[in-house]
């Protein structure tokens, strides 16, 4: 297995949630460590929020990734498919001002239906970044093999529950939430890529050049 290593340089990332915590829980590993890369940004928008909820989010991303941008819209929670027509705007909206690199988005076949709606939606709007799904476990028992990994080293793995745990009090008490889940499901995905931890992502479209003298048509 070889690693893929994006160009050295800027990077633009944008994640897209359906609630807070999405972000954080798909792919809050992969931000740990992409605050240690430089020339990187990150941005974070999520769909749906109460105003409690709208708070922790806004708190938490940065503290993954220290000046991370939050937009939270308000769009209704659980009910994302019947309003189709104004998540695709806002996402289009977003796609006017975020032109990303690499974009984090819900898998295409999450089992909420909210998830599942934002997944579909990203790539009709970004076609110029890599989109990389992530995975949120859940009762519906969605998990599936990835189709790529970010290892996470066992501080960040660490760091990652610690941060979920005190950036989203109003979820704490939920009968899943809690370490084990969290770092089981990144020592899974790090069996299965060799490292200690990782998380694991879903990738319909990958372009590789390895034409490192023009490898643009
Ligand atoms: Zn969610």
């Amino acid at each position: 297995m070889i690693n893929l290593i994006p160009d050295v340089g800027p990077l633009n990332v944008l994640c897209l949630g359906a609630h807070p915590d999405d972000v954080e829980i798909g792919c809050g590993g992969t931000l740990l460590e992409l605050a240690a890369r430089a020339d990187t940004t990150v941005a974070t928008a999520l769909l749906t929020a109460t105003p409690e909820r709208r708070l922790e989010a806004e708190t938490a991303t940065p503290r993954f990734f220290p000046g991370a941008s939050v937009t939270v819209l308000d769009l209704p929670d659980g009910r994302l498919p019947e309003y189709w027509g104004a998540a695709k705007q806002a996402l289009e909206d977003l796609g006017h001002l975020h032109q990303p690199d690499l974009l984090f988005a819900p898998r295409i076949d999450d089992a909420h239906q909210d998830h599942r709606l934002i997944g579909q939606l990203a790539s009709t709007v970004w076609r110029n970044a890599l989109i990389l799904h992530y995975e949120i476990p859940k009762w519906d028992a969605d998990l599936k093999p990835p189709t790529h990994y970010v290892a996470v080293s066992e501080v960040n793995a660490r760091r990652k529950v610690e941060l979920l745990n005190s950036s989203f009090p109003s979820q704490v008490h939920r009968d899943w939430w809690d370490d084990e889940l969290f770092l089981g499901l990144m020592r899974l995905r790090g069996i299965e890529t060799r490292s200690r931890y990782a998380e694991g992502f879903f990738a319909a479209k990958v372009a590789l050049s390895f034409n490192t003298q023009g490898g643009q048509p």
